[in-house]
């Protein structure tokens, strides 16, 4: 049957080799068994209920989220001359009529439908007046309430199952292998353990990054200034922001598209057929865009603001290098996107035990933007404990050449500037007392008499703005809410303050010397490298001084 099937494979799709995972899916169905398939997005789910229906007599039915997605997945099948079609709540009374007699003729190997669809008796009328070999559903987390995209349609299928006078075999794909939402597919599906299979999560042609503390714009225009010709997607946590940044490349001379729920629908095909068609070489959008878009092509994914969750993360960075190709994706991490998916979970209708659910999801997510494990290895080890941590070599964090160096003594000025101003001014200005720079306002507001003006000079007011970014992730200060944000310490500051405790910070410390001889140059390399261990040795910080005891205890 597999040779069959391997044949079809070739006939009709054209691809010499199964996909991993996918002959091992496909056989299993063949074998008559529910079946459930977890295959990471770009992985190739469709042809795995595909080709069955088209080794199987009779008409397969595929249950599919998204109307965009029915009609694109039609359309792919009819261009490869399988008959299929798909019946949804964009057709008109009489289409749909006109398809259901043609379904009850036989006509179609596939029929693509919502979930909805089997609310109606007239529709189990429809398939109980045929032969159905198979029951696919796609995007099957859809079903489970653990899933990241719940829908109650979808769970109410499985009673109208039992109004079915025939047994057809279910299969579930799904990207999401959250051993919780497996189980509850499974259980719901009636599919047994023996019978699902997971594929690698790992997405070897790509790299993940997370950018920290740049100016996002800035980041944005210098990537595509080294990526001309790139199709990428930047995802965007609001309308508002998806205009703002749309607007800014456009006027910048961008060739860019937007996407998101605001747009009349009319817009919003327009402007996703642009970029699928490479009219365009860039989309800002929502989340609102992706699901279902088969575009091969995409080389970046930028996340300009932090996703919910890492399941949203993973799907939507996944649109990246579906032809497996080298692809990048972005994360850049600001503070203030953590307020924004509170305030979301907060506003939210669910319940007390899900909004946790969400907060602690959330939390992975913030995790993920410092941790110092391989990016691809913490995504997959989100999925699935069992696995080991591994290193991918390509990611931000496997990247990372520099070195963890003690700044405590640095961070200790930071806090006192920064309380020594009252706990009342913005990065900005506190990197610039330290700096020692000087601008009227400093002088008006009498900051160059502070005892912790210019501590730091020796640094650039960059250095100075990193590292106190750095305490900012690190929660050592944090941001208040406004306009105007305001450095405040938190309680994590006292023990440093006191010389308890050490701060770490992973720099570019290597300083440039310049010389001809490489005996010496050898040399100077080694002196520096004993230097910085027996910084890093030395268990002892000195209290920083500056800091009068009154201030300390005030805290
Ligand atoms: P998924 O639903 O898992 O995200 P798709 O089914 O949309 O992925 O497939 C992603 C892309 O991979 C499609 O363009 C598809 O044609 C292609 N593809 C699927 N199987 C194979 C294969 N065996 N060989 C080559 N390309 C394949
Ligand atoms: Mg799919
Ligand atoms: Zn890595």
């Amino acid at each position: 049957m597999l040779n069959e099937a391997r044949n079809m494979l070739q006939q009709y799709f054209g691809y010499p080799n199964f996909r991993n995972g996918q002959a091992d899916i496909i056989q299993n169905i063949l074998n008559q068994k529910n079946t459930l398939g977890i295959l990471p997005t770009g992985g190739g789910k469709s042809i795995c209920f595909q080709i069955p229906a088209l080794v199987f007599q009779g008409t397969t039915i595929v249950i599919s989220p998204l109307i965009s997605l029915m009609k694109d997945q039609v359309d792919a099948l009819l261009s490869s001359d399988i008959p299929a079609t798909y019946v949804n709540s964009s057709l008109s009374q009489r289409e749909i009529n006109d398809r259901l007699t043609q379904i009850r003729q036989g006509e179609y190997k596939l029929v693509y439908v919502a979930p909805e669809r089997f609310d109606s008796d007239y529709f189990i009328d429809v398939l109980n007046s045929i032969h159905i070999p198979l029951i696919a559903f796609d995007e099957a987390h859809c079903i489970s309430q653990w899933g990241h995209d719940f829908r109650p349609s979808y769970r109410s299928i499985v009673s109208s199952l039992n109004k079915l006078h025939q047994n057809p075999i279910i299969v579930a794909l799904t990207a999401t292998a959250t051993p919780n939402v497996a189980d509850d597919i499974r259980s719901l599906l009636h599919i047994h353990s023996d019978d699902s299979f997971k594929t690698g999560f790992a997405r070897e042609n790509l790299s993940f990054h997370v950018i920290k503390g740049s100016n996002k714009r800035d980041f944005i225009v210098n990537y595509l200034k080294n990526h001309t010709n790139e199709s990428g997607i930047v995802y965007t946590s609001s309308r508002k922001e998806t205009d703002g940044l749309y607007n800014y490349l456009k006027m910048q001379g961008y060739s860019v598209s937007k996407y998101h729920a605001g747009l009349s629908e009319e817009e919003r095909k327009l402007s996703q057929e642009q970029f699928v068609y490479d009219e365009t070489q860039i989309m800002i959008a929502t989340n609102a865009f992706g699901m279902g878009i088969d575009k091969h092509n995409v080389r970046f994914i930028i996340h300009y603001n932090l996703p919910k969750n890492l399941e949203a993360y993973y799907q939507e960075a996944g649109r990246a290098g579906r032809d497996g190709e080298e692809s990048a994706c972005y994360l850049l991490f600001s503070k203030q996107d953590i307020q924004l998916q509170k305030f979301l979970i907060e506003q939210s209708t669910l319940d007390m035990e899900k909004r946790d659910q969400e907060y602690h999801k959330l939390n992975q997510m913030v995790l993920y933007c410092h941790t110092e494990e391989c990016l691809q290895s913490y995504i997959i080890r989100y999925f699935d404990q069992n696995e080991t941590e591994m290193k991918c070599e390509k990611c931000s964090n496997c990247k990372d050449t520099r070195e963890k160096v003690d700044i405590t003594l640095e961070a200790q000025m930071i806090f006192s500037c920064c309380k020594r101003m009252e706990e009342r001014f913005g990065v900005t200005l506190i990197a610039q007392v330290l700096k020692g720079s000087a601008q009227k306002r400093i002088r008006e507001l009498g900051f160059n008499q502070l005892t912790t003006y210019g501590l730091l000079r020796s640094q650039t007011e960059k250095e100075i703005t990193d590292t106190i970014n750095y305490l900012l992730t690190e929660d050592y200060l944090f941001l208040t809410d406004g306009k105007y944000p305001v450095v405040r310490l938190t309680e994590k500051c006292i023990p440093v303050l006191k010389g308890e405790q050490r701060v770490w910070m992973k720099k570019d410390v290597t300083p440039i010397i310049e010389t001809t001889d490489s005996n010496e140059s050898e040399e100077l390399f080694e002196i520096l490298r004993a230097l910085r261990k027996q910084i890093a040795t030395n268990e002892k910080v000195p209290p920083f001084v500056i800091f009068a005891d009154t201030t300390l205890k005030e805290m």
